[in-house]
């Protein structure tokens, strides 16, 4: 039988590699950590669905929070081991794990509260914030709580000269050689990596705002305007793309930043290379659009595409760059 994309999907999922470092990324789990078990108030006595279990740790804390009843929901292989570990940790009788798609399954009831880790690689890479909302729309009790609820994605601008020649330039010269057609598709593939906050030259922009309550699937395909000022003389060689998360129903303000200027986690940042390097003056704007759709042919990858021009003292330029996250 032939493996889907969906398949690859949930494989990429089975092992428990991925999960270790899901569980050792301390700003992820601890702040979900603190938004559930801190905020008992809310979980005490209620029925909670946790949308992609993985190893059941979001499930386990919200028992911990005095949830009455988990349903936790997991289409990969990690669900056998879920269900080990919540009777390891003598939770098996408030946490029922069901296998399975999360479109697919049949649960007993409404629930109260969803959570749900579903954020990927510049936010909505692997889309699984679809699922997450038709867990909404077919689950959610009216008035219910999502944990977490809102979502920003920023822009910044920056300088990366030494990174740019070492992943894009290179292939100018490679031994005496040209490899210029891989130059061109290295620019198409935006960078998930850390990116120092030195080399940050601009304002971040918060470009998109994501409210999980009013968010609908469509939107997941969208296109903004960004206008980014550069605080220094310096060179601009990419655009950087990351997103913060928030619980905005905790008692005290809950939530964490995947930028350049906050702790590490395992995001990092998306780091997109422009066709050329930018000479700007302290004060100069690069302005343009952020679009994003999922690919058509496979949904989980995304195409993006960013516009620019700049007007600056040294500097006229204006391009289209088309990128691609898979
Ligand atoms: N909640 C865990 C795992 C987060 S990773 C934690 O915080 O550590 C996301 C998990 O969701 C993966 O294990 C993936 O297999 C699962 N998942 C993604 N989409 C799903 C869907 N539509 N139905 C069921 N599980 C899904």
């Amino acid at each position: 039988e032939e493996m889907t994309s969906s398949d690859y999907y949930f494989e990429s999922y089975a092992h428990f590699g991925i999960h270790e470092e899901m569980l050792k990324d301390e700003v992820r789990t601890r702040t979900y950590m603190e938004a559930i078990v801190s905020n008992a108030h809310l979980f005490k006595n209620k029925v909670v669905l946790d949308v992609g279990c993985g190893t059941g740790i979001l499930s386990m804390f919200a028992v911990r929070a005095g949830a009455k009843e988990v349903y936790a929901v997991e289409m990969s292989s990690i669900a056998d081991y879920a269900r080990k570990i919540f009777k390891e940790n003598n939770m098996d009788s408030s946490i029922t794990l069901f296998q399975g798609k999360m479109e697919e399954v049949q649960l007993p009831s409404k629930v109260d509260i969803i959570i749900s880790e579903w954020m990927g690689y510049f936010l909505f890479y692997e889309s699984m914030m679809d699922s997450l909302l038709f867990a909404r729309d077919q689950w959610l009790a009216p008035g219910g709580l999502i944990f977490p609820d809102v979502c920003n994605l920023y822009l910044c601008a920056i300088e990366d000269a030494q990174y740019r020649s070492e992943k894009i330039d290179f292939w100018d010269n490679v031994y005496g050689f040209r490899m210029g057609c891989i130059k061109d598709v290295a620019l198409l593939e935006p960078l998930v990596d850390f990116v120092p906050s030195a080399q940050v030259c601009s304002n971040p922009q918060a470009v998109l705002s994501v409210n999980l309550y009013e968010m609908q699937k469509h939107q997941a395909a969208f296109s903004v305007p960004f206008e980014l000022e550069v605080f220094r003389n310096d060179y601009v060689h990419a655009i950087v793309a990351y997103f913060d998360v928030q619980f905005t129903h905790c008692l005290r303000p809950v939530g964490f930043e995947t930028g350049p200027f906050a702790r590490g986690t395992h995001w990092k940042q998306t780091v997109f290379y422009l066709d050329e390097s930018l000479a700007m003056a302290q004060g100069d704007k690069l302005r343009g659009s952020l679009a994003c759709r999922p690919n058509k042919k496979n949904p989980r990858d995304l195409d993006i595409a960013i516009d620019y021009s700049m007007e600056g003292e040294h500097m006229q330029v204006s391009s289209c760059m088309r990128y691609r996250l898979r």
